[in-house]
């Protein structure tokens, strides 16, 4: 009988443990993507995520036509399309990878029982985390909201880094399934605004595998050192090849293990990088204990924040034009590439929630259409870490200085310049404040604060003591 092998957010052939089990069964194997957004809930894939969609499954198909299969692209609700798809082709089996997020997990539980009152057979295989969701506890048996002791007990309880390989083969797609065309998912934008995306990334396993590569043999060596810097190629860019599962956590932390084995050199480099996969699995941590943090702060306390009205404030934000430079830089790289460093994503956040005091669901949602690596985990545990009412998050009265950020993780100002070319003229002294410079500066340099760059949308000082007082009076004092 054959087995159908349920796709989602698992788009590769190696290290695919549902893919591996099917095909060793020796039976027809079906690969199937159902494209069902409704079942998502309230974070379905936003526009940048489903350009990538798009691209990621083409590549997939690809693949395993390589392989002497192919994918059946169908779309509805999940169940009655993999009822159907058994019915047609005699299926007596389906075989899937753990969803990461809450409402996926409900939906396959749900799918599950159906199936298997049925009578067809479910074998769902270990989740795209390095550890499952509930063998890190505290010592009292509860989960961490603290990052740190979190992946001290994750990393004594031994992750599995032996990756599966690839099938070298598969059988051929039994009888004629009947797919739509990737055209009919309609997953790619109506109009060309995706020149920028496709400039900047290459979705699909075989782009996540050379990213890998180049992570390995260029980016891991340094990163402890040049991680914090925008101006530099210094982190792995890795995160949409996460997030849509073209690479799997085990693959990553497999590499950088033999990396740290072979080169002691780059072995500083390789800890740090797996150290930020430990947040990705923290995020996942959170948000599997404690579901409800997709739309609401861990911290509750924070229900009580006079956030402000949004208005000009929010839009100027999104479109980069705040005034402060290396936060327009963050949020035109956005716009135009669907990827921002770090750590000016940290800044652009903080400005939003802290000196705007504008909700952070907003700032959330923002990222959420435009990242192309928009992950509901790891987007809420960054918004809610920026705005201090998370876990672990950093406390609300640090609030981040966009300009001594600027000055300290773009020294010599090659990102602003790349992304605010209206200020390249102007020299470092003046760029991370352009309206502090003496009226002299500008008109030598070209440069009118207020036509051909915005000046600041908010005094830093005033908003950040105002911010400060509505917090103790409302949270601090809760
Ligand atoms: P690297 O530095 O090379 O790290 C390797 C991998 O580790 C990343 O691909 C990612 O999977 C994981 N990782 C790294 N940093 C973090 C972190 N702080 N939290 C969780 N996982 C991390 N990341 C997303 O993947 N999706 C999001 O929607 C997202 N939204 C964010 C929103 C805000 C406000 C902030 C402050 C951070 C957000 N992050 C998000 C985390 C982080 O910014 C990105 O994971 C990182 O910039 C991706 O680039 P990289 O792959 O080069 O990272």
């Amino acid at each position: 009988d054959a087995v159908i092998v349920w796709l989602r957010r698992d788009l590769r052939l190696a290290d695919n443990p549902a893919l591996f089990h099917a095909a060793a069964t020796g039976a027809p194997v079906l690969p199937v993507y159902i494209h069902a957004p409704e079942e998502e809930g309230d974070w379905t894939t936003g526009a940048a995520g489903r350009w990538w969609l798009h691209h990621s499954l083409g590549a997939l198909a690809g693949a395993l036509q390589e392989c002497g299969s192919g994918l059946i692209l169908r779309s509805g609700e999940s169940l009655e399309a993999l009822l159907a798809l058994a019915r047609g082709s005699g299926a007596r089996a389906v075989y899937w990878n753990r969803a990461l997020e809450p409402a996926l997990g409900v939906r396959d539980s749900r799918v599950r029982h159906a199936l298997q009152g049925e009578g067809i057979e479910v074998r769902e295989y270990p989740a795209d985390r390095l550890f499952a969701p509930d063998a890190v506890r505290t010592r009292a048996g509860a989960p961490f909201r603290v990052f740190t002791p979190f992946w001290k007990a994750a990393l004594t309880s031994g992750p599995d880094l032996e990756p599966l390989p690839a099938p070298p083969i598969l059988p051929p797609l039994p009888g004629n399934p009947a797919t739509l065309p990737l055209e009919a998912l309609a997953l790619r934008p109506a109009t060309a605004w995706d020149s920028g995306l496709r400039a900047a990334w290459r979705p699909g396993e075989a782009g996540a595998r050379t990213c890998l590569g180049e992570t390995l043999a260029e980016v891991a060596p340094a990163y402890a050192r040049l991680r914090d810097r925008p101006d530099r190629n210094g982190t792995s860019r890795l995160s949409p090849h996460l997030h849509f599962g073209e690479v799997s956590p085990r693959q990553v932390a497999a590499g950088l293990e033999a990396l740290r084995a072979e080169a002691p050199a780059a072995a500083p480099g390789a800890q740090a990088l797996l150290r930020q996969l430990g947040w990705r699995e923290f995020a996942l941590h959170l948000l599997h204990h404690f579901p409800e943090t997709g739309d609401s702060p861990l911290d509750r306390r924070y229900d009580r924040f006079p956030w402000r009205e949004t208005g000009p404030a929010l839009d100027a934000w999104q479109r980069g034009r705040t005034g402060f430079p290396l936060v327009d830089a963050g949020m035109r790289e956005l716009w135009t590439s669907g990827w921002m460093h770090n750590r000016v994503r940290m800044v652009a956040a903080s400005l939003l929630t802290k000196n705007l005091r504008i909700h952070w669901l907003e700032g959330a949602r923002w990222f959420w259409d435009t990242l192309v690596d928009a992950d509901l985990a790891n987007n809420t545990l960054g918004w809610q870490w920026t705005a201090g009412c998370g876990a672990d998050a950093a406390p609300f009265f640090r609030v981040i200085n966009p300009v001594r950020q600027s000055e300290r993780f773009d020294p010599e100002g090659a990102y602003i310049r790349h992304w605010v070319p209206e200020l390249a003229a102007l020299p470092n002294r003046w760029l991370h404040a352009p309206w502090t410079a003496p009226g002299a500066v500008l008109r030598e340099h070209g440069v009118v604060i207020g036509r051909d760059y915005p000046a600041p949308i908010v005094d830093l000082r005033a908003s950040r003591e105002e911010a400060l007082a509505a917090w103790r009076a409302t949270v601090q004092n809760a």
